[in-house]
């Protein structure tokens, strides 16, 4: 049936740790008194600051207030803390004014401190998730959440929307890196203690204090199982595997007291989670004893059936208390209102969906805690990136560097030596930071936003320093000086959420420059250690093979020094540090090995879950497969694929089998790459050709796309084929890698 079938009585049962506190729920049932309908609905409401004022608070006296990925104060980026500060405060000063007649509730600020407060200037930027994974230390995982809630607070805010207790179960998913693990086991080990770092340990006196902030799971519940690893994708599992695996995290954040849970965009068995009352009600808040309250995903309402942006009533009625509106939350509250005067909301509904939230203001302490910048840690913002929390995040760092090969010993590097450093990952603060930095994607973080942070070109150079020998930096391998060894630091580029989702586990499809860097050097002679950025395990068998030494680094953060204290060891330095991180998803031996997780049938991973070496303990591997197995019935569309390196003096012609399916035309290529472009359009467009042809004069990079596969798949009863043929009129030199788009639903 839609939204499966769920019997709560099989899921588990954990404790919620807050006894009850007669003194508090008389001040909750006090305030509700006196309260309208509009204040009430009010609190349930929350917008997101880059549609939401200060005066819109005054007047709606809405209950909360965010700061999504890449909203900042002024919608400028890269806002400095003091800005977020004044912000807080506004927001705060207007809650608490009464003028216009309202009753004075403190409005909850929330934002996505997800690894470290990476949304401000100079914070300290951890490792995310899935690195801090390969760590296997629960007590780090703690201690980072600890620091995250410090460094939260100096800017005015008292909620973050993490921990990430997604189990990812297909790498092709964006969000794979916010994950801690494929592994429901050690999810559940986190959960836990990302929870206690982030609120203070329930019974302590710190429990909830002006250094602690409020954490919310997310996303509830199966975000890492849909189908395909489709970000906000449909969930096709039976309900004993929704509930061993990917809720594996929820228990143990529930005993430890998380105040929110936030609701997935995904669906489960077709019913949008934000919808699903058995999951939601009958689960999360009766079987599992949540006391806290449920907070909705961006807009999230907007998906469920029946619903549009501007009204859901289901999803209160479904038992979200908090519904987070960004983009229509002034729609949303007026509709709200009149459902709740009609009744379509049952008033016993919203009463509970506001208990829940006052609850959390009172125990959070905001009534009496006087604005942000006059709290505890507001506006120190020496913490932001403080030696002692940098500190932290760069033993993370350490801890979570997996080793994959380190063929004839070639890592530990010697200092002392000559050494290069190469590769477009070496210097670049956004690729080693990765999405939700600064901005919602990543993609812009600069080194100047972490002025106390290091890139790894940084780190390895200091180390190389202090140890006299010498290092030099050429991203593109052209070294002035004979190098004794190269590091090379490649891998994806800044994504989040369905921005990062991918047809198959390869790596830069048909752009093979990172392997031909490695290649080169290995050719002059320079021994070559490969490091790894990336948010999950890809398909790089061949820079592998390629590569002396390999090491998966994940994305590291702001302190790209402690690659440096791994990789680097002169003879005489003693013991130093080893690699200790291990896999915690399993790395695929093909790129077509999408949902490869222990403890499966058949799983036959490159490297296991739990891989990884050690100096003490590192072998010699035989290469590796070279197959990635990518055919063409696993490309989607609107993807683009490369079609590998054009020569000089080379012609390649794309020819469609099938005249009434597809069409081809090139495509001007974008103004900042060289690659030629290649649609795959409707038929019925008659400039377009079955056939096309080019003769490379330059070197140039070839891409397809389907963009409008999508017209075709309408048009096709759903059995139309998609063929294409690719002829080389020369034989290329090298590889050429060729997939090819086709539409949704289209089969193999
Ligand atoms: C993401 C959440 C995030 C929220 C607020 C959504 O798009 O799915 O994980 O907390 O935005 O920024």
């Amino acid at each position: 049936p839609a939204g499966g079938t769920i019997q709560p009585e099989r899921w588990p049962a954990p404790a919620w740790p807050l006894p009850a506190d007669p003194a508090l729920e008389a001040r909750v049932d006090a305030l509700l008194a006196t309260m309208t309908l509009e204040e009430k609905v009010g609190q349930i409401v929350q917008g997101d600051i880059s549609s939401l004022t200060p005066e819109d608070v005054r007047k709606y006296r809405l209950g909360s207030v965010l700061a999504g990925g890449g909203s900042d104060p002024g919608g400028k980026y890269n806002a400095a803390p003091a800005e977020w500060l004044a912000q807080a405060d506004a927001f705060y000063e207007a809650s608490m004014d009464t003028r216009g007649g309202g009753k004075a509730i403190p409005i909850l600020y929330g934002i996505d401190a997800v690894h470290g407060q990476s949304n401000v200037i100079g914070a300290t930027v951890f490792p995310h998730n899935i690195g801090l994974g390969a760590t296997r230390n629960p007590d780090l995982i703690r201690e980072i959440g600890r620091i995250t809630a410090i460094e939260t607070r100096t800017t005015g805010m008292e909620w973050t929307f993490a921990p990430t207790v997604a189990v990812p179960r297909d790498d092709r998913w964006g969000r794979s890196y916010e994950g801690y693990s494929e592994d429901p086991k050690l999810v559940a080990r986190y959960a836990g203690a990302m929870v206690e770092g982030l609120q203070g340990k329930v019974g302590d006196k710190e429990f909830l204090d002006a250094a602690h902030v409020i954490s919310s799971v997310k996303h509830y519940l199966g975000d890492g199982g849909t189908s395909d690893g489709k970000d906000q994708g449909d969930t096709q599992i039976g309900q004993a595997e929704l509930r061993d695996i990917h809720n594996a995290g929820y228990p143990p954040a529930i005993a430890a007291g998380t105040q929110a849970v936030m609701v997935s965009f995904s669906s489960y068995q077709g019913v949008k989670l934000a919808g699903h009352k058995p999951l939601v009600t009958d689960v999360l808040k009766g079987r599992m004893n949540f006391g806290g309250f449920v907070v909705t995903d961006w807009n999230a309402h907007g998906q469920i059936a029946g619903c549009d942006n501007t009204q859901c009533p289901a999803t209160v009625n479904a038992g979200v208390d908090l519904v987070m509106a960004p983009d229509s939350w002034k729609p949303f509250y007026e509709s709200t209102l009149a459902a709740a005067k009609a009744g379509t909301i049952p008033m016993a509904r919203l009463d509970d969906a506001v208990r829940r939230v006052l609850r959390v203001k009172f125990r959070l302490g905001l009534f009496d805690a006087g604005k942000p910048s006059q709290r505890m840690l507001g506006g120190k913002f020496e913490l932001l990136g403080a030696p002692e929390h940098r500190a932290v995040a760069r033993r993370a760092v350490r801890e979570s560097l997996v080793l994959l090969k380190n063929q004839g010993g070639v890592l530990p590097l010697n200092p002392k030596k000559k050494l290069l450093v190469a590769g477009d990952g070496a210097d670049s603060m956004a690729k080693q930071s990765g999405g939700w930095t600064l901005t919602w994607q990543g993609t812009g973080t600069t080194r100047a936003d972490f002025p106390n942070g290091e890139t790894i070109w940084e780190g390895l150079k200091a180390a190389v320093q202090v140890a006299g020998g010498s290092a030099e930096l050429a991203a593109d391998g052209r070294y002035r000086t004979k190098p004794d060894a190269a590091i090379v630091v490649i891998g994806e580029n800044p994504y989040a959420e369905f921005q990062g989702d991918l047809p198959t586990l390869l790596y830069k499809p048909g752009d093979d420059s990172d392997l031909a860097l490695i290649r080169k050097l290995k050719a002059d002679g320079i021994p070559v250690v490969t490091v790894f950025l990336s948010g999950r395990p890809l398909w790089v068998n061949r820079e592998i093979n390629a590569s002396n030494a390999f090491v998966a680094a994940w994305l590291p953060g702001s302190e790209g020094a402690g690659i440096a204290d791994v990789l680097l060891r002169g003879p005489d330095d003693g013991i130093g540090y080893d690699f200790k991180g291990r896999l915690s998803y399993s790395w695929p031996r093909r790129a077509d090995q999408y949902a490869n997780n222990v403890g499966q049938k058949n799983y036959r991973p490159q490297f296991p879950y739990g891989y990884g070496l050690t100096y003490a303990g590192a072998g010699d591997l035989v290469p590796l497969p070279e197959t990635s197995g990518v055919s063409l019935a696993q490309a989607q569309p609107g993807q683009f694929y490369g079609l590998g390196m054009l020569a000089p003096g080379l012609s390649l012609t794309l020819e469609a089998a099938d005249r009434r399916a597809v069409s081809l035309k090139t495509l001007p290529a974008a103004a900042d790459d060289d690659s030629i472009r290649i649609a795959a359009v409707d038929h019925r467009r008659q400039e377009d050709a079955r056939r096309v042809t080019w003769s490379g004069s330059a070197p140039a990079r070839l891409s397809l796309i389907a963009d409008a596969a999508k017209d075709l798949t309408r048009e096709a009863n759903g059995d139309m084929q998609l063929s294409l043929a690719l002829r080389v009129d020369a034989p290329p030199k090298g590889e050429v890698a060729i997939s090819v788009a086709c539409g949704e639903g289209c089969g193999a």
